[in-house]
């Protein structure tokens, strides 16, 4: 998603509400039964959902079940499932059996009666109702969005990233697990439809009226990327020729907005084989890609991503790079369909790793502008979106407590992966990298030293300290210099141990790679005092120690 934009101009905002902050940040018993792989959870592993809700517009309530479907890895008894309060869970089942439970906030232990034996598939089943909290500013608030459409009709949606999927629904409520697979049945008043993820199969009227809408999610998918959207819709749709073969677009919208987002949905098949071309073939064919319009602005949802940016381009309409690049593409459609390679695909294990969602795809932004206006646009947007950076909390978060890093994890990541693309300075070999990261964690939960160590692998430079500074650090490198007895004296400074990465710079115009040793002076001979310009796609300071050019 885009929270951290928000939340980011939030601090510019509300001056109440700054970085510092995060330094007296205390974490609580329910962080933790939240954000780490506990016991009752390590034991099992997640292999499918069944999510089989009726939702009530008129009364904001959902009533359900959740079947849970688990290969058991060793015997246990207890299992942790979880989901937040005001919903209810009003009874586990297995086999038949209701079993007894503790629940301790939002975490709720089933003690399982049966015996839980190495390598065999159990189920189990969850009942339960109420009135999930709404979300007050979705999506950056967890939760239902009860809304209208301009014809009065009901228009609703969840959205849970960072506040987890329990807030609607029961699940092992943390990222490292994936389902291999999922159905979703929805049941929604009459004269409505339900798009959620993966491929509608079915359509049923009740004998109340109302109706049922079967979906079905043939890949692993994250906890928060599964969804419910429910109002008005018209749907279109186009087949689309990619790397794997033909790849089914559906588009749903209001009816009323029909005639805007076919003409301004012409941006979709523009997404997908730009970021084809940069990251690989488009993860989920057999899910297809959907377009879903929603009552807020936006969400990676996975083969649904969902959208309210008002068939305008930019961000809301405005440029986030102020270079006019911005302005050329519907943020929302390039940013959020771009988290399917980034986010779906690869997806952190830890939120704390967030910037593997969001710094990639923040990046992609700048990818997808070069792949259609040519590389000098694209340069020109990531340089520009430099502006948005805060570099007053680090990117990385708090491991085991769900607790996401800085919002600098959009601009500022984005940034050090262009600087990082530098000096690589191989465009073939760049893209072949983002592809390489797409097919070796394809479908898979990752942890940030995974990326990173890929990316070290097949770049062969030192990147680990270029990591620690950008992610870990909130100084910006300092290449510190001074022309001396027909030398050039360089270090850098301000940076974390070990970081020697190397910078193109200009001398008189003249284009040269400074390279360094892990610490202490470097220099070039036969130099003399020239002017000396930092490359400006790298995302570093320079200081002239004699101040003498
Ligand atoms: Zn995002």
């Amino acid at each position: 998603m885009f929270t951290r934009i928000l939340i980011f101009l939030g601090v510019l905002f509300y001056a109440g509400v700054s970085y510092g902050q995060r330094a007296q940040e205390t974490f609580t018993h329910q962080d933790t039964l939240r954000g780490s792989i506990t016991p009752e959870r390590e034991w099992w592993d997640l292999t499918f959902y069944h999510l089989d809700i009726l939702t009530n517009p008129g009364d904001s309530s959902i009533k359900g079940k959740v079947l849970v479907r688990y290969e058991v890895l060793h015997p246990n008894k207890l299992l942790q499932i979880d989901l937040q309060p005001p919903l209810k869970v009003s009874s586990f089942v297995q086999d038949g059996k209701t079993l007894s439970y503790k629940q301790d906030g939002n975490a709720w232990f089933v003690r399982l009666e049966k015996n839980q034996i190495a390598g065999e598939i159990n189920e189990l089943l969850v009942y339960y109702e109420g009135n999930p909290k709404i979300s007050l500013r979705p999506p950056w608030d967890d939760g239902l969005t009860w809304d209208h459409d301009k014809n009065a009709l009901p228009f609703y949606a969840s959205t849970c990233q960072g506040g987890g999927a329990s807030i609607w629904w029961p699940c092992k409520d943390h990222m490292y697990d994936e389902a291999d697979s999922m159905r979703i049945t929805v049941t929604t008043p009459g004269n409505l439809m339900n798009v959620s993820n993966g491929r509608l199969r079915s359509k049923k009227l009740n004998p109340d009226g109302s109706l049922t809408w079967d979906w079905y999610v043939q890949n692993p998918i994250n906890n928060y990327g599964v969804n419910i959207n429910v109002g008005d819709y018209t749907h279109f749709s186009e087949v689309y020729q990619g790397e794997l073969g033909p790849l089914d677009i559906d588009y749903y919208v209001l009816s009323y907005n029909l005639d805007k987002a076919k003409e301004h949905f012409k941006q979709a098949p523009m997404m997908l084989e730009a970021f084809e071309h940069w990251f690989g073939p488009y993860p989920f064919y057999e899910d297809s890609y959907k377009l879903v319009e929603a009552p807020y602005l936006g969400m990676e949802h996975q083969s649904s991503v969902t959208y309210g940016n008002g068939y305008i381009n930019g961000y809301r309409g405005n440029d986030i790079s102020k270079t006019g690049w911005g302005n050329k593409f519907d943020f929302i459609i390039i940013h959020e369909s771009g988290h399917e390679w980034f986010a779906n695909n690869i997806t952190y294990k830890d939120i704390a790793d967030m910037w593997i969602h969001e710094s990639f795809i923040a990046y992609s932004e700048g990818l997808y502008v070069e792949y259609w206006f040519g590389k000098d646009a694209g340069f020109e947007y990531l340089r520009g979106i430099r502006s948005n950076i805060g570099n007053s909390s680090k990117i990385i978060g708090t491991y085991d407590v769900n607790k996401a890093g800085s919002g600098d994890m959009y601009q500022k990541g984005a940034t050090m992966l262009h600087t990082i693309r530098q000096i690589v300075n191989d465009d073939e070999k760049w893209r072949s990298i983002l592809r390489g990261l797409n097919k070796e964690f394809w479908h898979q939960t990752v942890t940030t030293d995974q990326i990173e160590g890929y990316m070290e692998e097949h770049t062969d430079f030192n990147l680990k300290p270029i990591f620690d500074q950008f992610l870990r650090d909130l100084r910006i490198p300092t290449l510190e210099y001074r022309f001396l007895n027909g030398n050039l004296m360089y270090r850098w400074g301000n940076v974390v141990p070990g970081f020697d990465m190397p910078l193109k710079v200009y001398l008189d115009g003249q284009e040269t790679w400074l390279k360094f040793g892990a610490r202490g002076w470097s220099s070039l001979a036969d130099i003399e005092p020239c002017k000396l310009v930092v490359d400006k796609d790298f995302y570093v300071s320079s200081f002239n120690l004699m101040g003498d050019n």
